[in-house]
């Protein structure tokens, strides 16, 4: 069931779980996303970036993509466009489809901030869409900056921001980085900072950035009043490492199974992360609200462990 980031994370707020928000750009990444929500019964979201976009998943095909592959399952699924920083991007992914957009004007000072945020909440909520913004700045981890505390939310500028630009989620940063860690480097978080800012709303809250972060930290995360897990990196070396190992062992692999395959190892680690989040069979929370008789099942999903 096709819906958007509120209408998943308000359940998990109110039931203190997390979604799996997976980095995914193609048939076999959505596929084994959407296949791995519906072994587990789970809610999910699809993040596609802006330069996925821009590079390959180009909006007219995903969109219509996702639809299709979200009707086919009773779980709801939701597709964010990912630190949208381009009002143009922004735009056109939302006019293609999109239900729901990330604006990431982290970057920026709060009152910059504020006002490009509440422009996306403008534009998206009278059109039933969902906006995620971002307070504090989730840094690279190649740069390990998302060790930089200074650059962590600010809990005394969380109530301003809700108020003044109305986002249904928020991201925050508290010590995880984007992309992948030096060898060996598991990041500290800032879990009271994640029990203050839960404390202080009913908004739902983002860890973006969770690739390499472990299990523990993760669980804790979760506990602390996290609900949104955003997972890219590890999912695409996850596919990108399955695809080097089956060339080796077979330079003249088929190309076709290669594509079925990595799928499947897709599939697996995105359950794995969704364990973690909690969220498995959370989808039944659901049931109340949408109309299941959509759901065409053609045994697309049908194919997990
Ligand atoms: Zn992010």
């Amino acid at each position: 069931m096709y819906t958007d980031i509120k209408t998943i994370l308000d359940d998990a707020v109110k039931n203190h779980y997390a979604v799996l928000a997976g980095g995914a750009f193609n048939l076999e990444t959505i596929r084994g996303l959407l296949g791995a929500a519906h072994d587990e019964q789970a809610p999910v979201i699809i993040l596609t970036g802006q330069n996925m976009i821009k590079r390959h998943a180009h909006t007219e095909i995903i969109v219509p993509m996702v639809k299709e592959l979200a009707e086919e399952t009773n779980v709801p699924v939701a597709l964010v466009l990912d630190h949208g920083r381009d009002w143009n991007m922004i735009t056109q992914t939302f006019r293609a489809g999109y239900s729901s957009i990330m604006i990431d004007a982290s970057a920026y000072e709060m009152k910059e901030n504020i006002e490009r945020t509440r422009k996306v909440v403008d534009l998206c909520h009278v059109q039933g869409g969902a906006v995620e913004g971002e307070l504090g700045h989730v840094g690279q981890a190649a740069s390990l900056d998302g060790c930089d505390a200074s650059m962590y939310t600010r809990p005394e500028e969380v109530m301003e921001f809700l108020a003044a630009t109305h986002v249904d989620s928020l991201a925050i940063a508290c010590g995880t980085a984007h992309g992948k860690y030096p060898q060996g480097f598991v990041p500290t978080l800032n879990f009271d900072l994640i029990r203050t800012v839960r404390s202080m709303t009913g908004v739902p809250l983002a860890l973006h950035g969770t690739s390499g972060a472990g299990d523990e930290n993760i669980r804790k995360a979760v506990e602390a009043g996290i609900n949104k897990v955003n997972v890219a990196t590890d999912i695409f070396c996850c596919c990108r490492d399955k695809t080097k190992q089956m060339l080796e062992e077979d330079p003249d692999y088929d190309y076709i199974q290669l594509c079925i395959d990595v799928e499947k190892e897709c599939r697996k680690i995105c359950r794995r992360f969704i364990r973690l989040t909690g969220s498995s069979g959370k989808a039944a929370n659901f049931h109340k609200t949408f109309d299941f008789d959509r759901s065409q099942n053609r045994g697309l999903l049908d194919e997990g462990e």
